[in-house]
């Protein structure tokens, strides 16, 4: 599968991918992710992005494209992708668009996660990710703690909140999904991709994401 995860911070994009990549091997993509690496790994992109991030802004247009262009043309793609976190803004999907169209790739939906407010900011205060870069586990303390609580079940690491999972942050970057964010639905829906997918559980937006396939 080729497919896009669209959603606000919270919606459950990086649950959904992580469950769903095991259905055909294709590979989840987290800009998130691979950005929070780079901040762990001081590169210089790291350094570039870190400020934004850590405040809830968006890291600017022209590092996200060319770090993803690198990523999109590494040979595990080919089996396919869920991007999660990508494009964010339409500057991005207009790019997105232009270089999918150069390496001759047709993307198969853009599933759009749509999850009420409420929901959104109880789960992102109550999220804990594990601070392996290699793991990024996701757990909450409320709903799906780890088994020992600040411990990752899966690699032992520490499990943290991140920086950006302050209330301020959080309100940031509601609002960067708003303004920026929110109006991809109607770009994808002009192109005739949009799938839209109101469930709060994994396994309902995963079974919906498979019909629409
Ligand atoms: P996420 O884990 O997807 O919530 O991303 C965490 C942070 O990384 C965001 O709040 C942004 O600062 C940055 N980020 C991730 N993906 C993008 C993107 N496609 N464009 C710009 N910034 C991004």
């Amino acid at each position: 599968m080729k497919i896009i995860l669209l959603g606000s911070p919270g919606a459950g994009k990086g649950t959904v991918a992580k469950q769903l990549k095991e259905h055909d091997g294709a590979v989840h993509i987290s800009t998130g992710d691979i950005l929070r690496g780079e901040v762990k790994a001081g590169s210089d992109l790291g350094k570039e992005a870190k400020g934004h991030m850590d405040s809830g802004g968006l890291v600017p247009d022209s590092l996200i494209m060319s770090m993803m262009e690198k990523r999109l043309l590494e040979p595990d793609c080919q089996k396919g992708f869920i991007f999660d976190g990508f494009p964010r803004t339409i500057p991005q999907a207009e790019e997105l668009d232009k270089m999918l169209a150069k390496n001759d790739i047709k993307l198969d939906l853009v599933a759009n996660i749509d999850v009420s407010k409420e929901i959104v900011l109880d789960r992102l205060t109550t999220r804990r990710t594990c601070s392996n870069s290699d793991c990024q586990a996701i757990y909450n303390v409320k709903s799906m703690p780890s088994k020992v609580e600040g411990v990752c079940d899966k690699c032992g690491s520490p499990t943290v909140q991140r920086a950006d999972e302050t209330v301020e942050a959080i309100s940031a970057r509601l609002e960067a999904y708003n303004e920026l964010t929110a109006p991809l639905a109607e770009y994808y829906t002009k192109s005739g991709l949009l799938k839209n997918v109101q469930s709060t559980e994994s396994k309902e937006v995963i079974a919906q994401i498979l019909a629409a396939l």
